[in-house]
């Protein structure tokens, strides 16, 4: 996964343009993808795709020399900026050079999608550097029709019931926001591309919120199959592992999540608000869906956010790993989270002729024997196995497990038609 963000890295994403296409090309090598343009101009749910901005070269010159150069880094020119060919002095640059409010030495992360202007970011250190001119001032950019493009990954199950994990690939080289979200979701899916699953799983690769938004729009009928899903961002940072709740809160994907993250040492779950990423928009009153968000630190709460502190340093193999367990895991639950009906219900059944007894006594009934124990006892047609899971405070995959051999030892039987959502 940290290899995945490295190889991405170098690339300027925006919400259009070609930086979103390659991103998704690297994607695509790694998992079966279906690439889609939205044209520019087109209505989607209350907005409109915007123009296509691609850039080629961006510099502040003096001399000769250039002073801030968009090919060190791409923070340096402000997202969707128009294209310039100008000389100008720095009075009359200074308007359109950002810095860093706190660090001197990052270079800000700007953006003006749906604002036509210019600028350049740039360090407290670099600003202070320069003199006043006059300067070469270029950014040599397109903005005109286009579309917008964004990648879609469907694993059919056993079932149409779907789960959606969604995350954006707008950012052009910060790590944690967002790439760490793309290595993580490729690498779900590429584990469940793997194994059989009941569920269908769709994975999506969007520009944030107008990526999501049209999605939305052009599938209102997709969005009612989905029984639960998660956003995945900044899940690559050093902070505690986070689930913040959907808009529902009691959805089984927010009990499945507080179960799993709830286990993860520091884990932290939180009350849906309506901000973040993209599950602001999936959360929206008219679709509702029982989406919730996984990240690390949350937008804003690791030092270095939105700017080039952001970077391959800030994300660690190890963090990336349990972010993708654990995201792994609460899908798992989703699939997998089902009831059934104890078989020999009155007394305890005897474990022992079935050979699932050890032969010995002792003072503790060990974890997996607990765990049988607790699956006999609440299976009566109305406990799911997740609800034993929260109720013995066993992890869900033990308790899947003892269903599992009780089930082959003919002693549980499964209840039709549980609810997946
Ligand atoms: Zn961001």
């Amino acid at each position: 996964m940290h290899a995945l963000a490295t190889e991405l890295f170098p690339i300027c994403r925006s919400i259009t343009g070609d930086g979103s296409r390659a991103t998704l090309r690297e994607i695509a090598e790694r998992i079966p993808l279906e690439v889609h343009e939205v044209p520019s101009g087109t209505q989607v749910l209350d907005w409109t795709v915007p123009d296509e901005w691609n850039i080629r070269d961006a510099y502040i010159a003096a001399g000769g020399e250039r002073v801030v150069d968009f090919h060190a880094s791409n923070l340096h020119v402000v997202g969707y900026s128009e294209p310039v060919r100008a000389e100008m002095s720095l009075a009359e640059l200074r308007p359109h050079l950002h810095i860093h409010s706190e660090n001197p030495e990052w270079i800000p992360y700007r953006t003006s999608y749906y604002t036509r202007t210019w600028g350049f970011c740039l360090s407290q250190r670099q600003l202070a550097s320069l003199d006043d001119g006059p300067y070469e001032v270029v950014i040599d950019a397109t903005l005109a029709p286009g579309s917008l493009t964004y990648g879609e990954c469907y694993l059919r199950g056993e079932v149409e019931d779907e789960v959606l994990v969604s995350t954006h690939i707008c950012h052009p080289s910060l790590a944690n926001d967002n790439l760490s979200g793309i290595a993580v979701a490729t690498e779900i899916a590429s584990a469940l591309t793997a194994r059989e699953h009941r569920l269908s799983y769709r994975f999506l690769f969007v520009p944030g919120t107008i990526g999501s938004i049209a999605w939305l729009s052009r599938n209102d009928d997709l969005a009612s199959r989905v029984v639960g899903g998660l956003v995945l961002a900044c899940v690559g940072d050093a902070g505690p592992l986070t689930y913040k709740r959907s808009r529902r809160g009691d959805a089984l994907v927010d009990r499945a999540a507080e179960h799993v993250v709830g286990r993860v040492e520091g884990g932290r779950v939180l009350d849906f608000i309506p901000w973040g990423w993209d599950e602001r928009q999936y959360n929206s009153p008219g679709f509702d869906l029982p989406i919730g968000c996984l990240t690390r630190s949350i937008e804003g709460e690791f030092d270095g956010y939105h700017s080039s502190g952001d970077d391959l340093a800030l994300i660690r193999p190890d963090k990336l790993e349990e972010s993708f367990r654990s995201g792994l895991s609460i899908l798992d639950v989703l699939d997998r989270d089902r009831r059934f009906v104890n078989l020999s219900p009155k007394g305890e059944p005897q474990l022992g002729k079935r050979g699932l007894y050890r032969g010995v006594g002792g003072p503790d009934p060990g974890a997996e024997q607990l765990a049988l124990l607790w699956v006999l006892n609440q299976s009566d047609g109305g406990h799911s196995l997740l609800d034993v899971a929260e109720r013995s405070g066993m992890p869900f995959s033990q308790i899947e497990v003892a269903a599992e051999r009780l089930r082959e030892a003919g002693l549980l039987a499964d209840v039709e038609g549980a609810p997946a959502g």
